[in-house]
């Protein structure tokens, strides 16, 4: 795709992800914000997202960000729709998809089964942000359109740990580190760096974890009572489920967090033998075959059960 043609004459561009951004959708949302604004000066050009957690402070204008979805624009000439692999996760942004007159997907998901008038979808890719890079005429990448789209791939590859880092990942984060932004720090603050309330969550999360299936899965929630507690929000509770797949033996890891009265958001993490996305896409989510998530009504132990059944299927072939 020619990200440039296809964006000519468009004088307003609305740039989104899915809803609770994590590192990929704020980097992908940045990074082609930063530099779509560099090459279309004319456009007004709105990234649109809920409000980022502040350790990504540290990228370039990330306070331009339109966070209460009202851009003062209703129709925009091109919906670009990063690292979400359904419509329904654009939250509030979800009109503006509706109402543009071009859509532009671009995503990693092998769920994703395309819904825009161009779609560039590859499940191969570790992030969004990979992807983006490939669009990316290396003349006119700066230190900032660099560093957001760094950040991003640290982030969807558990800083270039999971099997989803190919050589072309590593060879993209070559290319970005050498515009010169401190890396080791960006690390250090936007991923392994936890507040005081999120390393409480992460330790009672741990603590409560119960294994089953002779210890090939493991599961573990923090409810609406305990966040209340604590005072923590949904962003305080990434990386719990990657904790948990961590011990040893675990096969799938289940975290889930109610964001309602008895509704769960779930996230799945496998070693790759029971593929998630499949699970996750059968309750209406979606994701990666080692990472996916979906949101379910029922108490924990409903969940639990419907997913030892799925899991099991798996596991048992
Ligand atoms: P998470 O468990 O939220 O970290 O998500 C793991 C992967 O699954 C990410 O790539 C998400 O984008 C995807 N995912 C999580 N929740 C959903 C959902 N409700 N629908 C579709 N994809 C999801
Ligand atoms: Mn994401
Ligand atoms: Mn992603």
């Amino acid at each position: 795709m020619d990200l440039i043609k296809e964006l000519e004459g468009c004088r307003t561009i609305v740039i989104t992800g899915h809803i609770r951004p994590d590192g990929d959708c704020i980097g992908s949302v940045m990074g082609m914000y930063l530099y779509l604004r560099k090459v279309l000066k004319d456009a007004t050009i709105v990234p649109m997202i809920e409000k980022p957690a502040p350790e990504f402070n540290c990228i370039s204008d990330i306070d331009k960000i339109c966070s209460d979805f009202e851009p003062g624009i209703e129709q925009f000439d091109a919906f670009i729709g990063l690292d979400s692999s359904t419509n329904d996760r654009y939250g509030d942004a979800l009109k503006f998809y509706e109402s543009a007159k071009k859509r532009i997907i671009i995503d990693h998901h092998v769920s994703n089964d395309g819904f825009g008038d161009i779609c560039v979808i590859d499940g191969e890719a570790s992030s969004t942000c990979e992807l983006l890079l490939g669009f990316m005429d290396e003349d006119l990448l700066d230190e900032e359109i660099a560093k957001a789209i760094y950040i991003g791939i640290i982030h969807d590859t558990g800083v270039l740990r999971f099997s989803n880092v190919k050589p072309a990942t590593l060879m993209a984060c070559a290319k970005l580190i050498s515009y010169g932004f401190d890396y080791p720090r960006i690390i250090d603050e936007t991923y392994y760096e936890k507040t005081r309330i999120q390393n409480e969550m992460l330790g009672r999360a741990l603590v409560e974890s119960i294994m089953f299936m002779d210890g090939k899965c493991i599961v573990s929630k923090i409810d609406q009572e305990t966040m209340d507690f604590y005072g923590a929000e949904p962003h305080d509770l990434e990386g719990i489920v990657n904790q948990l797949k961590n011990t040893k033996g675990v096969e799938v890891a289940i975290f889930m967090y109610e964001l309602a009265p008895l509704n769960y958001k779930v996230s799945l993490r496998s070693g790759g033998n029971v593929d998630v996305s499949k699970i996750a896409k059968f309750y209406n989510g979606g994701g990666h075959v080692r990472a996916a998530g979906f949101s379910m009504n029922g108490t924990f132990h409903d969940i639990v059960n419907n997913l030892s059944d799925s899991i099991a299927m798996q596991l048992n072939k």
